[in-house]
């Protein structure tokens, strides 16, 4: 599997462009500039097949109608206690001072558990809830590589100050089921930089096993 983040939206939004060594490829995450996103697909001569969906915030989502519309590609994911966030998409828009987005329906829901196949590149499906009720991990076990969304970040957490957050919740999550995976797992956050599921273990103030 070859990746690049491609941040996108002035929130800068890490969309990433995944795909295997047939040029078949999904964008994670992508939350606007559909068409910068394509003119990066292009260029590197790849197959769009699916838009994979952490969960339901504009500057993750931003751009998946109009890619699926534009290529006839399959939104997947993430987990159906999602919908209320993608109900209310056109209030996110003016809440953050986004163009006019509309709401939507994936047509794929993933439940934790689930496979999700990009060409030869197989995603392990993990519900993460906390962040938002429905959030979704994709965890690449050859490649050792999670695309975690605002599960977890480089030094931090995911807000949990929203409707139906839930702190414990997302502690848990990011303990019971990220952590296990592995020390030299990688992960691609929602926002700014790469990290590993070991560095977060021993430094991030918020789930190192110190912060108990
Ligand atoms: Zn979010």
């Amino acid at each position: 599997m070859e990746f690049t983040i491609l941040p996108v939206t002035p929130y800068q939004q890490n969309c990433s462009l995944v795909w295997d060594a047939d040029g078949r490829a999904a964008l994670i995450d992508p939350g606007g500039e559909a068409a910068r996103l394509l003119g990066e697909v292009q260029s590197r001569g790849l197959a769009l097949e699916k838009i994979l969906l952490t969960h339901g915030h504009l500057d993750h989502v931003g751009a998946a109608v109009e890619l699926r519309e534009t290529l006839g590609i399959p939104i997947v994911g993430p987990q159906r206690e999602e919908q209320f966030w993608l109900d209310l998409l056109p209030q996110q828009a003016e809440l953050f001072g986004f163009p006019p987005a509309v709401a939507f329906t994936p047509d794929q829901w993933l439940s934790d558990g689930d496979r999700v196949d990009v060409g030869a590149i197989r995603f392990d499906v993990l519900h993460c809830p906390g962040h938002t009720p429905g959030h979704i991990v994709f965890y690449q076990p050859d490649a050792r590589l999670a695309f975690v969304g605002d599960v977890l970040f480089k030094g931090s957490i995911g807000r949990t100050d929203f409707p139906r957050g839930d702190h414990a919740a997302l502690i848990a999550a990011i303990r019971e089921k990220l952590f296990p995976l592995g020390d030299d797992v990688r992960f691609v956050p929602g926002h700014g930089a790469m990290s590993t599921f070991g560095h977060e273990r021993l430094e991030n103030p918020f789930v190192a096993q110190s912060a108990d």
